[in-house]
């Protein structure tokens, strides 16, 4: 039924042929390389890349309650409420950036916002169809991430090791200072794992139930894992 009211309202809307054709979630823990990987795929398919966590890094700056709320949540390593960033995806899913696909990277984090995801997109006639789990094990994480810099505005992400810029602590391509994200310690990062392992890591049987799930290795070289995953955005 759902389907149907999916179906007919692309119909009114004009829009009859265009199911997006890559529905896509990035999913894995906290420094598995998820957003390195979306700025490859973005460029070579054509389709957005929605990460929670970046447009929460927005929220969290604006001089507003909201703003304040955010912040103090995303500093703790917990997770903001549900409905937040379910407003935040369904509204950013309709746009013109999405319109040949989308991939989400740190959405869903719970059961609660898979199963609002699931309703939403199933009511667009447009159900999930590729879920890339990005498997990492924890020592790599926290390596990682005590490496991590980022240019918060474009979200690139840079390692002191693995991936240093060109100029120390500058963004390649805007010349831009990078920051440390305040979360990216060992006491928030530990919580944030735990987090993971408790909430989000449920998520892939929930997935492969539904046959969607496809998982990388994703220790492997940024080169390699760009390649094994591209596999699963070409079929
Ligand atoms: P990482 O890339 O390290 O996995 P993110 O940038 O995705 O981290 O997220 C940073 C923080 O933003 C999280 O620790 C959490 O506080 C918040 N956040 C991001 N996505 C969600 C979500 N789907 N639900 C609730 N909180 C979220
Ligand atoms: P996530 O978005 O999943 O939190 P990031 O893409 O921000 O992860 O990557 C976390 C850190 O690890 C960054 O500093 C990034 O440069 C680095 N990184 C990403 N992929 C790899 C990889 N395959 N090998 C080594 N370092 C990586």
């Amino acid at each position: 039924m759902a389907t149907f009211v999916g179906a007919v309202k692309r119909y009114l809307s004009g829009e009859a042929e265009q199911r997006r054709s890559i529905r896509s979630i990035l999913l894995g823990p906290p420094g598995a390389g998820k957003g390195t990987q979306a700025i490859n795929l973005k460029e070579n398919f054509g389709i957005c890349h929605l990460s929670t966590g970046d447009m929460l890094r927005a929220i969290a700056k604006e001089d507003s309650p909201l703003g304040k709320k955010v912040a103090n949540t995303l500093s703790s390593g917990e997770l903001v409420t549900d409905s937040l960033v379910i407003e935040i995806i369904e509204a950013n899913l309709q746009s013109e950036a999405c319109k040949l696909g989308f991939m989400l990277d740190g959405f869903p984090r719970n059961l609660v916002q898979a199963e609002k995801l699931d309703e939403y997109l199933v009511g667009q006639d447009e159900p999930l169809n590729n879920v890339v789990e990005f498997k990492v094990k924890d020592d790599i994480l926290v390596e990682r991430i005590s490496g991590r810099m980022i240019h918060q505005s474009s979200g690139r992400t840079y390692h002191e090791v693995f991936a240093p810029p060109k100029v120390e602590m500058t963004d390649d391509v805007t010349g831009e200072p990078l920051m440390k994200r305040p979360d990216d310690n060992p006491t928030v990062l530990s919580r944030r794992l735990d987090i993971y392992h408790e909430q989000t890591a449920p998520l892939i049987s929930f997935y492969e139930k539904k046959g969607i799930l496809r998982s990388v290795d994703a220790m492997q070289s940024p080169e390699k894992v760009f390649e094994d995953i591209s596999v699963h955005f070409k079929q």
